[in-house]
Protein backbone atom coordinates (compact mmCIF):
# COMPACT_ATOMS: atom_id res chain seq x y z
CA UNK A 1 0.00 0.00 0.00
CA UNK A 2 1.23 3.11 -0.80
CA UNK A 3 0.13 6.34 -1.24
CA UNK A 4 0.40 8.83 -4.73
CA UNK A 5 0.15 12.12 -5.29
CA UNK A 6 -3.58 11.32 -6.91
CA UNK A 7 -6.60 10.41 -4.57
CA UNK A 8 -7.64 6.93 -5.16
CA UNK A 9 -9.38 4.81 -2.52
CA UNK A 10 -8.99 0.91 -1.87
CA UNK A 11 -12.17 -0.70 -0.65
CA UNK A 12 -13.17 -3.75 0.76
CA UNK A 13 -13.32 -6.89 -1.27
CA UNK A 14 -16.25 -8.37 0.76
CA UNK A 15 -18.14 -6.99 3.32
CA UNK A 16 -20.97 -8.59 5.39
CA UNK A 17 -24.37 -8.86 4.23
CA UNK A 18 -26.86 -6.64 6.35
CA UNK A 19 -29.47 -9.15 5.41
CA UNK A 20 -28.24 -12.36 6.59
CA UNK A 21 -24.73 -12.20 7.63
CA UNK A 22 -22.92 -13.82 4.82
CA UNK A 23 -20.23 -12.79 2.58
CA UNK A 24 -20.42 -9.99 -0.07
CA UNK A 25 -17.73 -10.22 -2.50
CA UNK A 26 -16.87 -7.45 -4.23
CA UNK A 27 -18.25 -7.89 -8.22
CA UNK A 28 -16.71 -4.53 -9.41
CA UNK A 29 -13.75 -4.65 -11.36
CA UNK A 30 -10.75 -2.38 -9.81
CA UNK A 31 -9.48 -0.13 -12.16
CA UNK A 32 -5.68 0.00 -12.15
CA UNK A 33 -5.18 3.46 -10.58
CA UNK A 34 -8.05 2.30 -8.07
CA UNK A 35 -11.30 3.80 -6.92
CA UNK A 36 -12.35 7.51 -7.30
CA UNK A 37 -13.92 8.59 -4.29
CA UNK A 38 -17.98 8.84 -5.71
CA UNK A 39 -17.36 5.64 -8.13
CA UNK A 40 -20.29 3.46 -7.04
CA UNK A 41 -18.75 -0.26 -5.90
CA UNK A 42 -21.33 -3.16 -6.25
CA UNK A 43 -21.10 -6.00 -4.17
CA UNK A 44 -23.09 -10.04 -4.73
CA UNK A 45 -24.18 -11.90 -1.28
CA UNK A 46 -23.08 -15.62 -1.70
CA UNK A 47 -25.85 -16.50 0.47
CA UNK A 48 -28.89 -14.72 -0.28
CA UNK A 49 -27.59 -12.69 -3.61
CA UNK A 50 -28.61 -9.64 -2.88
CA UNK A 51 -27.02 -7.05 -4.57
CA UNK A 52 -25.37 -4.27 -2.61
CA UNK A 53 -24.11 -0.58 -3.79
CA UNK A 54 -21.59 1.25 -2.22
CA UNK A 55 -20.51 4.76 -3.03
CA UNK A 56 -16.82 5.61 -2.42
CA UNK A 57 -15.77 7.47 -0.15
CA UNK A 58 -12.36 8.59 0.46
CA UNK A 59 -11.71 8.56 4.43
CA UNK A 60 -8.23 9.82 4.61
CA UNK A 61 -8.98 13.09 2.38
CA UNK A 62 -9.41 15.81 5.17
CA UNK A 63 -8.87 18.88 3.43
CA UNK A 64 -12.18 20.18 3.37
CA UNK A 65 -14.11 19.23 0.69
CA UNK A 66 -16.77 22.22 0.09
CA UNK A 67 -20.64 21.07 0.92
ZN1 LIG B 1 -27.06 -12.01 2.27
Amino acid sequence: MCHGTVHTVTVARTIVCVDCGGDCRLITHQPDEGFAPGDIVAYRCRDCLDRWDLEVVAEDLDDGRPD
